[in-house]
């Protein structure tokens, strides 16, 4: 497996990723590489707006974009703080999604590797 070194193009955090894992995230978010939690962020938002009948992974991706820039002048601490909060607001529905992606994927690594930076951050 070749593993490649990715970047978020949201909050900029680097995970090392197979090349397939990559691509497939590429594809979802228009070309767009995001780390596990940003990916979970904009599906999220993506879900709501297509429900709601507007827009779509394009505008979710961006509106993301903008919520990491807020955070992006304060220490990385924050932004964590700020996308637990975000995601805490989604109840049960959060794992079932994580699971559906990590399946879809082939690989739960991007996801659980993030999670333990962010974890890190805490201390
Ligand atoms: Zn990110």
């Amino acid at each position: 497996m070749e593993v490649e070194s990715a970047k978020c193009d949201c909050c900029g955090l680097k995970e090392d990723c197979t090349k397939e894992y990559i691509s497939g995230v590429k594809a979802d978010f228009h070309g767009k590489w995001l780390c596990g939690l940003c990916a979970e962020a904009v599906r999220d938002e993506a879900g709501k707006r297509r429900q709601k009948g507007y827009g779509g992974v394009e505008e979710a991706v961006n509106a993301h974009m903008s919520f990491c820039r807020k955070f992006k002048s304060n220490p990385a601490v924050q932004v964590a703080d700020g996308m637990r909060q975000m995601l805490r607001r989604r109840s049960g529905e959060m794992s079932a999604a994580s699971a559906a992606s990590a399946k879809k994927f082939g690989t739960s690594e991007g996801t659980s590797q993030a999670t333990e930076k962010v974890k890190g951050l805490e201390l």
